[in-house]
């Protein structure tokens, strides 16, 4: 899944979380099960999607923390730290050769994808609706 629907489900979870550890445990819990959800995948093309994806969540994650009311801000940003922590294996393996997850769990991770070439549109769909949701959570 797109880490940008991370982050903007994260942000989701985080501002209505009691506080920061249920926000990031809850946002952990809400990734492994998005991507066992039906979501976009391609090997051919994922470094040049990963990239932008990377950029567009960075970016989301900074301006969803910003909207965020103070009080709230913490658990918002553990929320979607939570929920982007398992694809750190992705730009570690890439810059430094290797995930810092055992194997065990990078096996399991893999295992639970449900991918398809076909369903880009889907998750930017998802991540743009989830974005609204998020903004109007924060503003509450
Ligand atoms: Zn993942």
């Amino acid at each position: 899944m797109l880490i940008t629907n991370h982050v903007v489900s994260g942000a989701i979870i985080g501002s209505v979380a009691p506080g920061p550890s249920s926000a990031f445990v809850a946002g952990l819990a809400s990734h492994f099960a998005l991507d066992s959800l039906p979501h976009w995948g391609e090997r051919r093309i994922f470094l040049q999607v990963a990239v932008v994806d990377g950029l567009v969540g960075l970016a989301a994650m900074g301006a969803l923390a910003r909207l965020a009311p103070a009080s709230r801000r913490g658990r918002v940003v553990a929320g979607m730290l939570g929920a982007c922590a398992p694809d750190a294996d992705k730009p570690s393996t890439l810059f430094f050769g290797r995930s810092p997850y055992p194997r065990v769990v990078d096996d399991w991770h893999i295992s639970i994808q449900n991918e398809s070439p076909r369903r880009l549109p889907q998750e930017v769909v998802v991540a743009g609706l989830g974005a609204l949701v998020a903004r109007r959570l924060l503003r509450r």
